[in-house]
């Protein structure tokens, strides 16, 4: 009986063990589970996360990098990818990835001080982050960059924002060749009227009529050219200024705009017997526009036809025509022309051809074919030129039929 008890207890106890083996065994299974299901979870939120992250980075107008402690690309935006176009970024050393050392020696100051650097950078077209995509000549560029904070301690991530300021650069670079330019051709006028000064007061040539009387009208000449260059430069800063109300549009007949040139330059077409013929196949076309300024860039475009060519034998079309939605209007003549050379740069201001003008032989500003390209993009068009010297001068004018 004893046996057969101990027997039962025995089986008993192997039956307990064996089912709490059992239920540990499957509760272990359970937790591998759940830990994995958490796990897959966790991975999922994260990649979640880091799409999230990348998607607001990659909506940054700038190119933005991060970059590791030993200066290797780890992360680039969208803007940084395209900025960098086919180049490889991602885990290349930023002294590879940059084409100029100049673009990486600030990220690199950053990297090795801790201390956050913002730098501006002028590069030549070749050297360009853009590499062959570079068409706009020298660039500008801000390189900004500075370590994230790591809490963790360790190796510091660098974030660097790339930002392009070759517009902002051309700009600046626009206006200080405007101020030299213009203190340069206000100088010249200024020191002979200086001149002249002496002479009269200094040298007593004031006592002498003959002499003080032709020193005065060159004096009166240089003044007018002074004023001449203030007034251009003035409508030049009117129209570049943007306002919205520089312009006066109304809709108005191009043909009387033709007229009032031809009058105003009607002693000097007299004068040097040229031919002025106008092509206007629906004569009362109606331009939208400003009236005062298109007078203008017509008047300069007809002058500047006749004062480069004195000699007779001129012959200058002005045309005006609707060509689908847009406005054509041309100015040629079949003088001396442009130099092939000198074409891209004729609409600069103060680019002069001729750029040795003889004191008595003023002739323009240099700023006449600015205020020109200026008044027609103030009207949402665009004006182009050709020159076969001797042969065909034309001024093509494109403006869309309404402005908005
Ligand atoms: P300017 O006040 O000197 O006339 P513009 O800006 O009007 O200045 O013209 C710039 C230069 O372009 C002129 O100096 C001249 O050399 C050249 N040019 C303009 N139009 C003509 C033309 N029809 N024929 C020959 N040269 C021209």
């Amino acid at each position: 009986m004893t046996t057969e008890i101990s027997i039962f207890a025995t089986i008993s106890a192997l039956v307990a063990l064996t089912i709490l083996a059992f239920r540990n065994h499957s509760s272990r299974k359970q937790s591998t589970a759940e830990l994995n299901a958490w796990k897959l979870r966790l991975e999922l939120d994260l990649k979640q996360a880091r799409e999230e992250r990348n998607r607001l980075l990659d909506a940054l107008g700038d190119a933005f990098l991060l970059v590791d402690a030993d200066a290797n690309i780890r992360f680039a935006n969208e803007a940084a990818r395209s900025l960098f176009g086919a180049r490889e970024l991602l885990n290349r050393p930023v002294r590879e990835a940059f084409l100029d050392p100049r673009l990486a020696d600030a990220l690199l100051r950053c990297l090795a001080t801790g201390e956050p650097v913002q730098s501006r950078v002028v590069l030549p077209q070749q050297t360009s982050p853009r590499g062959d995509l570079e068409t706009r000549g020298v660039n500008a560029w801000i390189i900004d960059a500075a370590q994230l904070s790591n809490p963790k301690g360790g190796a510091h991530t660098t974030r660097v924002i790339i930002r392009d300021v070759t517009a902002e650069h051309q700009i600046e670079q626009v206006r200080k060749d405007f101020v030299a330019n213009a203190s340069h051709e206000l100088r010249t006028p200024l020191a002979i009227i200086n001149g002249y000064l002496e002479n009269l007061l200094d040298d007593d040539m004031i006592e002498e009529p003959e002499m003080a009387r032709r020193f005065l009208s060159i004096m009166r000449k240089h003044a007018d050219r002074i004023s001449r260059i203030v007034e251009d430069m003035l409508v030049i800063s009117r129209l570049e200024s943007g306002e919205a109300n520089t312009l006066k549009l109304e809709p108005f007949r191009f043909r009387s705009c033709i007229k009032d040139i031809l009058e105003r330059l009607e002693s000097v077409i007299r004068n040097q017997s040229a031919e002025m013929v106008v092509i206007m196949p629906d004569p009362d076309l109606v331009v939208q526009g400003d009236r005062f300024y298109w007078t203008q860039v017509l008047f300069n475009l007809v002058e500047n036809a006749l004062k480069q060519n004195p000699h007779s034998g001129l012959r200058v079309e002005i045309g005006c025509e609707r060509v689908g939605e847009s406005i054509h209007i041309w100015v040629t003549d079949n003088g001396v022309g442009i130099p092939s050379a000198d074409l891209p740069h004729i609409f600069r201001r103060f680019f002069r051809v001729e750029k040795h003008h003889s004191q008595q032989e003023i002739k323009g500003t240099g700023l006449g074919l600015s205020i020109v390209k200026r008044a027609i993009e103030a009207h949402g068009g665009s004006i182009g030129v050709t020159s076969v010297p001797g042969r065909e001068t034309k001024f093509l004018i494109t403006v869309p039929r309404e402005m908005n």
